[in-house]
């Protein structure tokens, strides 16, 4: 059974000035909004009890089985508000459906993609004050489903939680469009064949914050993981697929191949690429090919991509062995060209060829 029906309590909301205060300037994953959406599911009843909720702490049993075997799942996306004041999000039926891909994976229930969107739409609606106006800046949401089962037992839950709570956000990296450094991880995987890397769950986030640590303490902004089998197969970045640009029009990408997380940014870029008559090599990449590239001049540029940084010009790979460097020259042509191309969709400034947006 899935029953739908939405119950609204309203929150008692941060006046109007202080919200405004902290849209002026909203960082990153550190303010939130008013409301929440938190819909049920048991074996017994699938989903019900579907609310519209005041943001704040949720009760939760300590024997509550996320707390203890890491049964949990989220998704990331975004609203944007456009120069007419109409808001809209980006793809959400693309994050229904990777939701339902990593439900499966972490023997979670799936929830009907329909349901998925309209909680993300009530969310927005209802604290729609909260989709900031300025430049780059956007209403962060965020899916998720916890296990809540109150067992020891390690068997799939029969209890589980759907919640949305949104944050409004100004650009992700700081520095603005600038290349940024990543560091090459050989020493930590992220995912291994038959693991949970396609899949969007918190444990491969925390496996992700040493070799962040590490990169940090290197001097970079993000960690590039390698196959767990092969070092020097590449994976993706800690929360970014990467794509390299070749002189020849073509560009390259890591195949979907169940270690890596099937991104709706790169996915939106392929088509975005092919509609300019570039070629889209996905299959495996290699830092070899990376190295011999950049030196003779075949690759001219590279990226990563993601909801929360959209694209990420590379300018450097750094491992203790060597350093891939494209120099101090500014952002790649394609990288900021592609950059305009998909903000100005998100934005309105672009037409939705593809039927990407959902108004709100
Ligand atoms: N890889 C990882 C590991 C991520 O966390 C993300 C962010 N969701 C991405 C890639 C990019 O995915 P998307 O374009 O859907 O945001």
């Amino acid at each position: 059974m899935t029953d739908s029906t939405f119950t609204l309590t309203e929150a008692e909301r941060l006046p109007a000035a202080e919200r405004d205060a902290i849209l002026a300037n909203p960082g990153f994953g550190d303010h939130f909004t008013d409301h929440m959406v938190s819909i049920i599911w048991t074996a017994a009843d699938g989903w019900h009890d579907a609310q519209v909720l005041p943001y704040g702490p949720i009760a939760m049993d300590p024997a509550s089985s996320v707390l203890h075997y890491g049964q949990e799942i989220f998704e990331g996306m975004k609203a944007y508000r456009r120069a007419d004041d109409s808001i809209v999000i980006f793809r959400p039926e693309e994050n229904a459906r990777r939701l339902n891909e990593s439900a499966v994976r972490l023997a979670l229930p799936e929830l009907p993609v329909e349901l998925f969107v309209e909680a993300t739409k009530r969310l927005v609606e209802i604290d729609s004050e909260w989709v900031p106006r300025g430049a780059d800046q956007s209403l962060y949401l965020r899916p998720f489903m916890i296990a809540d089962e109150s067992f020891l037992g390690v068997r799939a839950a029969q209890r589980a939680r759907f919640m949305v709570i949104a944050s409004p956000a100004g650009p992700y990296f700081t520095g603005g469009v600038k290349p940024v450094s990543i560091w090459l991880s050989q020493d930590f995987a992220r995912a291994g064949h038959g693991g949970t890397g396609a899949a969007k769950c918190g444990g491969n986030y925390a496996a992700s914050l040493l070799p962040q640590n590490v990169a940090a303490e290197n001097g970079c902004q993000q960690v590039l993981f390698t196959d767990a089998g092969n070092p020097d197969v590449i994976d993706e970045l800690g929360g970014m697929n990467l794509f390299l640009v070749r002189a020849d029009k073509t560009l390259l990408t890591p195949a979907l191949n169940g270690n890596i997380l099937p991104g709706i940014t790169r996915k939106s870029l392929i088509q975005l690429a092919e509609d300019r008559g570039y070629a889209v090599e996905e299959r495996a990449v290699t830092v070899t090919e990376w190295r011999e590239g950049v030196a003779d001049g075949s690759i001219v540029e590279a990226f990563a991509c993601g909801t929360a940084a959209v694209i990420t010009p590379i300018g450097q790979l750094k491992s203790p062995d060597f350093t891939i460097d494209f120099g101090d020259k500014a952002p790649g042509e394609l990288t900021l060209s592609l950059r305009e191309e998909l903000t100005g969709i998100q934005y309105g400034t672009h037409e939705d060829r593809h039927g990407w947006l959902t108004e709100i």
